[in-house]
């Protein structure tokens, strides 16, 4: 990659970082909160502020609502020609493209990814998805159902209102988006709540909204706190669905919530503990690179990452070998070198959690391969991470670390190794690595999990859904099947010659 990038936002004084405002964003407008208080936004690279953004609150998130429900009623929904709801998304999708460097720039000093990374593939992501929807806006249709001849029966696919949107700090604006994008391309409008921790890119993306022109309250984003807007926004009776992604401790939140207030609409895409099996045909090479992007890629905070590694007896030295050493060189350090692979993790609490089950690894018995330390003396950096000798029952075999820890097992058959890959209470993807496409097939088959990657690992495509089996959520996104998330399906029977 070329070194062109001139946003030199990671220097002691950030001045000059933020051009954008940092308060709520309601009704078109960014507004104060209706409770004064600000939450700092840190630079995991540093530990550094970098700005204060504004903490909404329950009665903020009521006044979102009425705004979004007054847009629903008015200038969006139903009465809103399809093509003119996807106009829009494309005009958003064309300002975001536009500002693919400062937003990467955005999640990079906020996130700690690198700012390659944020540019190669977040940003561009993004934009693909609100392209993608966009395409079906205008292409929300029921179905004619003919079941007698007196009888014209027809269905409509309708927005269900107003959606809420809660999202986690991995991939801050293309999880946004991958909620938004569908649920206004079906005619919804949004609250979203960024997670605390990253609110920046969400914030300069209303700026996108407006010089766009969406009416006002079709889209309002209110940052703030899980325990407060976010449970503000599970709870209300006004909201008709909530989009959820983040842990599966937070999900059951959100589902309990949902349960007590209105019953609203859910869906969820939680945590995972993916398996990736190589068996002895694999290509040992791409195997390898696969898992290391698989575990370490994005700081190894990626829900769907390949963190429990199970190797054939026949290749399992070579693997580790050639996997330990590709791991060992990994460059850590700061997100904005063109260098770099890996970046801090995302908050000091984080940084703990991740040390804490380096530690239970340990204490367990599990022998501490590769690294295990923290890098460096600022920030919140971990050196990749590798574990051997491991027992199915241990904590790190069976809960979500989300950093950049690998267990790698040895197994010996197909057998074994399906009922290894399915000992979690997660199912959100799985790789298997193999020549042999029978094998491959088997197992895509046997392991519960709602993505399975052969012969690569960690790539979800925006036209296939994606989603968990188990503890690893509700309901799908992206793809043709993430409209079911946001329309209601309504059945019309037109009499056309009964009496009575
Ligand atoms: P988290 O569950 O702590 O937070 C996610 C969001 O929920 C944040 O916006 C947070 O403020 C909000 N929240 C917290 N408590 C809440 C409550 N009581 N009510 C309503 N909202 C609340 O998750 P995180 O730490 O931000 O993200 C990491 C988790 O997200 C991991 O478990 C990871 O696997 C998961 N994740 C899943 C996917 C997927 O598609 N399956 C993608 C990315 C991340």
């Amino acid at each position: 990659m070329s070194s062109t990038f001139t946003y030199q936002f990671d220097t002691p004084v950030y001045n000059g970082a933020v051009t954008f405002p940092t308060q709520l964003f309601i009704n078109g407008e960014f507004v104060d909160p209706i409770h004064k208080g600000t939450i700092d936004v840190i630079n995991p690279t540093t530990g550094k502020i970098i700005t204060q953004v504004s903490v909404g609150t329950r009665e903020d998130i009521e006044v979102a609502t009425q705004a979004a429900r007054t847009a629903y009623k008015g200038r969006w929904g139903l009465r809103v020609p399809g093509a003119e709801r996807s106009k829009l998304l494309h005009k958003l999708a064309n300002l975001i493209e536009t500002n693919t460097d400062y937003l990467a720039a955005l999640e990079a000093l906020n996130v700690g990814k690198t700012f390659y990374g944020a540019k190669m593939i977040d940003i561009p992501t993004a934009v693909s998805i609100l392209r993608y929807y966009a395409g079906w806006a205008d292409k929300i249709q029921g179905k004619s159902i003919q079941t007698t001849p007196d009888k014209i029966g027809f269905t409509r696919h309708e927005p269900i209102g107003v959606v809420g949107a809660i999202v986690p700090w991995n991939f801050p604006l293309m999880n946004v988006i991958m909620k938004l994008a569908p649920a206004l391309a079906c005619g919804n409008t949004v609250v979203a709540k960024p997670s605390e921790f990253t609110p920046l890119s969400a914030l300069f993306f209303c700026t996108l909204i407006q010089e766009a022109g969406f009416p006002p309250g079709v889209v309002n984003i209110v940052t703030g706190y899980g325990n407060t807007a976010g449970q503000a926004i599970s709870e209300s009776m006004k909201i008709d669905k909530v989009a959820f992604t983040g842990s599966t401790a937070t999900g059951r939140k959100i589902m309990e919530a949902a349960a007590r207030s209105n019953l609203k609409k859910i869906s969820l895409e939680l945590g995972g503990k993916s398996p990736n099996v190589i068996f002895d045909d694999a290509d040992l090479e791409q195997a390898v690179k696969w898992a290391i992007n698989g575990i370490f890629a994005n700081q190894g905070e990626v829900c769907v990452a390949g963190s429990r590694i199970y190797v054939q007896a026949g290749i399992y030295d070579d693997f580790l070998q050639k996997f330990t050493e590709s791991a060992r060189h990994l460059p850590l350090g700061d997100p904005f070198s063109p260098d770099t692979f890996q970046g801090p993790l995302i908050s000091g609490i984080q940084f703990e959690r991740v040390m804490s089950y380096i530690k239970s690894g340990q204490a367990e018995g599990a022998t501490l391969h590769l690294g295990g330390k923290q890098h460096g003396t600022e920030g919140y950096f971990i050196q990749p991470t590798i574990f051997t000798s491991c027992k199915p029952d241990m904590k790190i075999v069976q809960e979500e670390i989300f950093g950049p820890v690998a267990v790698v097992i040895k197994f010996t058959t197909e057998e074994e190794v399906i009922e290894q890959a399915n000992d979690t209470a997660y199912g959100l993807a799985c790789s298997v690595f193999t020549k042999d496409i029978d094998r491959a097939m088997r197992v895509v088959g046997d392991v519960e999990a709602g993505t399975a990657w052969v012969n690569f690992s960690n790539y979800p495509d925006l036209g296939l859904p994606f989603g968990g089996f188990k503890q690893s959520g509700i309901g799908r996104d992206l793809g043709e099947y993430a409209l079911e998330n946001y329309t209601n399906v309504k059945a019309v029977h037109v009499n056309i010659g009964m009496r009575i």
